[in-house]
């Protein structure tokens, strides 16, 4: 008898991810660790990066990331200056990410993000000094020149600009307000919001708001804004970002590795947000796992199951996605745009799937799964390998020992 066919999918977007943060998997466990001393060590991580070492490790974290069924990335990217907080003069750090997307054949759409404090009332740290613009007027005037250099090298259907907001916690009032009526309403705009209950109580200490009610405040809400995490919301909140149509991009591996908790993802579909999924950290890189924690969470937070269908979950990694990254199409539309036609197939006779029925493969697979992955009508992994840098392991190997 011949095996059963693969199931094919459309690829997913990976729609929040920190790439250098891959440094950290499997070593933040020591004497337990806590979110905080992840940061830590995170900030280390951050401090060693330059454009040759960035380029050399994003090409491994894209190269995994394709042969895990991704095709497309949102890089919330952040570390933009040097350690000492001057700039690079053109742009270095982004162009080492544009390569390395354009090395793994992924659709970067770089996030280029806006960090100007070192939390509600408090000066940058040190560490924090590379993350940092001068003012909301100096990180809206490189955006500008960065999207302009990238418009010059790329091509916008591989590699574009978007724009991020770190946090409430980064980034004052004052500011949002400026970004609210300054930036460009083309671009996608994402945002960290209410990931630990520590950033709730700061903001609401600080300006009697949560954050989605600054946000809110402050002219920031609108179906090109991307909430990231969205864990910890009021009923006001989870309304506030329904009516505005707005993007969630839930990172469920990543929110239970570091104990952020469980958002409200449900309640934010029905009230009128798009769901979307991101692997954030990459403590794990593979969207069926993130696909199923997104709907183990809702089952374990519920007690109910079927929250949200198999369609539902493939829909959320690929349109709600593709959507999140959009920006002004999506503002425009109303709705999702056309995607890319880019595939995944996944094997269904494997171990782990064989039996499966149709899209509830999803809710058995896993990234091993991957059969072939086809990006712009191109087989970009197969089976794990890179077609052109071959295995991911190798070069995540070798970039893993030049930034020890
Ligand atoms: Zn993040």
């Amino acid at each position: 008898m011949s095996a059963p066919p693969p199931v094919m999918l459309p690829a997913a977007v990976n729609a929040h991810s920190h790439a250098f943060h891959r440094v950290l998997r499997g070593r933040t466990h020591t004497g337990r660790g806590s979110f905080w001393s992840w940061r830590e060590q995170m900030y280390r991580h951050a401090a060693a990066l330059t454009p040759e070492l960035y380029e050399k490790l994003a090409t491994a974290v894209y190269a995994e990331m394709v042969t895990a069924g991704f095709s497309a990335v949102g890089e919330f990217h952040y570390v933009h200056h040097r350690p000492d907080g001057t700039p690079y003069p053109d742009h270095d750090m982004e162009h080492a990410l544009a390569r390395a997307a354009r090395n793994a054949g992924i659709r970067l759409t770089l996030l280029d993000t806006c960090y100007l404090k070192g939390g509600i009332g408090q000066l940058l740290s040190e560490e924090q000094a590379r993350f940092a613009d001068d003012d909301a007027a100096d990180w809206l005037a490189r955006l500008d020149s960065l999207r302009a250099a990238f418009e010059r090298t790329y091509d916008p259907a591989y590699v574009s600009v978007g724009a991020a907001i770190h946090s409430v916690r980064a980034v004052d009032p004052e500011s949002l307000g400026t970004i609210a009526g300054q930036l460009d309403p083309q671009l996608p705009l994402h945002v960290h919001l209410s990931e630990q209950p520590g950033e709730n109580r700061a903001c609401s200490e600080a300006y009697g708001l949560t954050p989605t009610e600054l946000l809110a405040e402050q002219g920031l809400l609108s179906h090109r804004l991307s909430a990231v995490h969205a864990t910890h919301l009021t009923q006001r909140d989870i309304e506030l970002l329904g009516a505005a149509g707005a993007n969630i991009v839930m990172c469920p591996t990543t929110e239970a590795d570091l104990a952020d908790g469980i958002g409200p993802a449900l309640e934010l579909a029905g009230a009128g947000a798009v769901i979307a999924l991101g692997t954030d950290q990459h403590a794990v890189v593979d969207p069926l796992l993130e696909m199923r924690a997104l709907e183990h969470g809702e089952r374990l937070r519920s007690g109910a199951r079927g929250r949200f269908t198999p369609s539902e979950l493939v829909a959320a990694s690929s349109t709600g996605g593709a959507r999140s990254l959009a920006g002004g199409a999506g503002l425009i539309a109303g709705d999702a745009p056309q995607p890319h036609e880019d595939q995944i197939h996944v094997r269904s006779d494997s171990v782990r799937t064989i039996g499966a029925e149709g899209e509830q493969v999803v809710l058995a697979a896993t990234a091993s799964d991957v059969e072939t992955v086809v990006i712009g009508g191109e087989v970009v992994g197969r089976n794990g390998i890179h077609e052109s840098l071959g295995d991911p392991a190798a070069l995540l190997s070798d970039a893993l020992k030049e930034l020890e």
